[in-house]
């Protein structure tokens, strides 16, 4: 192992909170978030509570603050990010209700400037000028594959044809983190091969929605990041797989109002994040039976969930009063797989 910095990371599941700001054109209201402390603390106040009912603390690995740039969010992550590059599998979540910020952690608002790049880009780009570097030692390959899972059916969203094709997974150690092997698998060595390619990928992702913003709140999207090295003296393979995830809204949807399709994705979506939130705090407590077969989306990761794998969940809040319902419950997700 050349770089290995995995040792960074204290323990193989981490929990990272961001609020997001309040937003340009919006009543800028009284925050939920009373305190943020810098040992990973975040205090919740609750205006229509009195006395200590009304203030709740949790605690993280870390919690940023609405000041924190891109740039110091992947900074955190790196390490995790790097060690893909050594062999190691990992996953990065995005978890929230929808409008929270988690496709401005992963993707970011605007591709066209640099400077709000989100994780996914600023891995690639990072990854790509790591194995240069490393060129003397180690011949890399770098690849990705962006699937959509919506209503626990898996899809390809790297289909230049825009065909709606439904994918099987396939769990095989063999496969290495490849367990959507129909999935379009696409080599890739500059950001710009991965620009050209997240277009497609929304492009396709909005196939069959009414309004993008609508499917992919509703849709768990993952890009895959798949690296194969060779030493070039020993002859040994390296390869690792990295899992950039942005989930679907964790909102309830409230069962009196839901009917027919959208009561089905919400049950779908529900579902799924918990059986999430199962097969990460199965592993937190070291059990010794984890439930992987209970959603597509923990079948998918099996093989980066655990093990020597790294797990980072970004979860996302806003700070508005009539989020704080949603709010709560994504901090009590967070705190159970914490
Ligand atoms: P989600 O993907 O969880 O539905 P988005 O990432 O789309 O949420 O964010 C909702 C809105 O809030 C977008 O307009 C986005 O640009 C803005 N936003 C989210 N996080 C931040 C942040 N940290 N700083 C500034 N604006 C943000
Ligand atoms: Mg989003």
């Amino acid at each position: 192992v050349l770089y290995n910095q995995v040792q960074d990371l204290k323990g193989a599941i981490r929990v990272y909170c961001r609020v997001r700001p309040f937003l340009p054109g919006q009543p800028n209201g009284q925050s939920t978030v009373d305190y943020i402390g810098e040992n990973g603390n975040i205090m919740i106040f609750n205006p229509l509570k009195r006395g200590k009912d009304a203030r709740r603390v949790f605690s993280f690995n870390k919690v940023y603050g609405t000041n924190v740039t891109q740039e110091q969010i992947y900074a955190d992550t790196q390490p995790l990010i790097r060690s893909v590059l050594d062999g190691f599998n990992g996953c990065i979540f995005a978890y929230g209700q929808t409008g929270s910020g988690k496709t401005y952690t992963m993707s970011g608002p605007d591709l066209t400037s640099e400077e709000t790049w989100g994780v996914n880009y600023r891995a690639l780009r990072d990854l790509f000028q790591l194995s240069k570097a490393r060129a003397d030692i180690v011949k890399y390959e770098v690849g990705v594959q962006m699937i959509e899972i919506y209503n626990e059916k898996v899809r390809d969203l790297l289909v230049s044809d825009g065909s709606n094709r439904r994918l099987d997974i396939r769990n095989n150690s063999q496969l290495n983190g490849l367990n959507v092997p129909d999935a379009s698998w696409v080599p890739v060595t500059c950001t710009q091969d991965v620009l050209d390619l997240m277009r497609i990928g929304q492009k396709n992702r909005a196939v069959g929605a009414t309004a993008l913003n609508e499917r992919s709140s509703r849709s768990h999207s993952v890009l895959t990041v798949h690296v194969l090295g060779k030493e070039l003296v020993s002859n040994a393979i390296l390869r690792g797989c990295l899992h950039l995830v942005d989930l679907a809204g964790s909102e309830r949807v409230d069962k009196s109002e839901a009917v027919g399709e959208r009561l089905k994705e919400a049950q779908h979506i529900n579902r799924s994040l918990s059986a999430l939130g199962d097969v990460i705090s199965a592993l937190a407590q070291k059990s010794t039976h984890i439930p992987y077969r209970n959603s597509k989306l923990t079948q998918v990761l099996q093989d980066s969930l655990g093990g020597q794998a790294k797990t980072l969940m970004f979860v996302h809040i806003n700070p508005e009063l009539n989020a704080l319902g949603e709010t709560i419950s994504t901090l009590k997700f967070a705190e159970r797989v914490a």
